[in-house]
């Protein structure tokens, strides 16, 4: 009986040092983020997107049909919600409801983005849906951030155009941002969004840390439920979460920056306010 125990034994020590290591290995592998963006108007198939394997990150349409659903589904599944944030495009393209554009009065632009997060509850962060033409304006984006510092929320920039600052402006507020990389399925051919993946993945590997969008097209759901179960496995990359990729980025929350925290939010609240001042004389000589 002896030997086979010893064996045994040495099989078990064995096995917990292969975990160990893999286990601590999987901390300084690259890092992916994943955002399924435009979710809420199908249940379906948002539900769909929120069963993919891995921690990817959900950004939701505020007020649309299924936002409430999906989010709350999202929650009981231990995956990350966010708020879509829907903006003014070049294109002159409908955004959908609780649209924000430069041709709001700066309370209701205000009271537009906190209706909007808080149309989406357990959201953590916020990323802009569309907004080619909204984010090049730091005004607005002043106006955004100080709603994103109010919740505490993270930022993600969408980069729905290169004149964007809303990255830049999050930063100048110390609020806590990632910007998006890749598009994975600009091109909705299963081969474009494969070569857009790997994409992501060099990025990732350059980098430490890549930020790659998606939709739920029904050829992206499955190119990503065929590659998400064996990712960290075949690409030595790990999926984490918006939250856990700022928390990687930043480090974790020392005393210090939630001191700067208070500061950050009188910082953009003083920021709303002398925007504030400018905005209401015209509109009230105007009215
Ligand atoms: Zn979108």
């Amino acid at each position: 009986m002896r030997p086979s125990v010893l064996a045994l034994t040495r099989y078990l020590v064995l096995g917990l040092a292969v975990a160990l290591s893999s286990a601590l290995a999987a901390q300084d592998l690259p890092i992916v983020v994943i955002v399924m963006d435009d979710l809420g108007n199908n249940q379906t198939v948002g539900k769909r997107a929120l069963d993919l394997q891995g921690d990817l990150t959900y950004a939701i349409l505020p007020n649309t049909p299924s936002a409430k659903v999906l989010a709350r589904y999202a929650h009981a599944n231990g995956k990350e919600v966010i708020v879509h944030a829907p903006m003014a495009s070049e294109r002159q393209l409908d955004p959908g409801p609780g649209a924000l554009s430069d041709q709001l009065g700066h309370s209701e632009f205000l009271a537009t983005v906190r209706g909007n997060i808080k149309a989406i509850p357990y959201a953590r962060g916020l990323n802009n849906h569309m907004g080619s033409a909204l984010t090049p304006i730091p005004e607005f984006m002043g106006l955004l951030m100080a709603v994103v510092a109010e919740n505490d929320l993270y930022f993600i920039d969408s980069r729905t155009s290169a004149k964007t600052v809303a990255a830049n402006v999050a930063e100048h507020f110390q609020i806590k941002n990632l910007s998006r990389d890749v598009f994975l399925d600009h091109d909705r051919s299963l081969p474009a969004i494969d070569a857009a993946f790997q994409r992501l993945l060099t990025l990732a590997r350059r980098n430490g840390i890549a930020v790659g969008t998606a939709h739920p097209y029904p050829t992206t759901l499955k190119y990503l439920e065929t590659v998400l179960p064996k990712l960290q496995a075949n690409e030595q990359v790990q999926l984490v979460s918006g939250s856990q990729a700022i928390r990687a980025r930043y480090g974790s929350e020392t005393n210090e920056t939630k001191s700067s925290l208070a500061a950050k939010h009188a910082g953009a609240v003083s920021y709303v306010s002398n925007a504030a001042a400018a905005d209401a004389l015209p509109e009230n000589v105007n009215r």
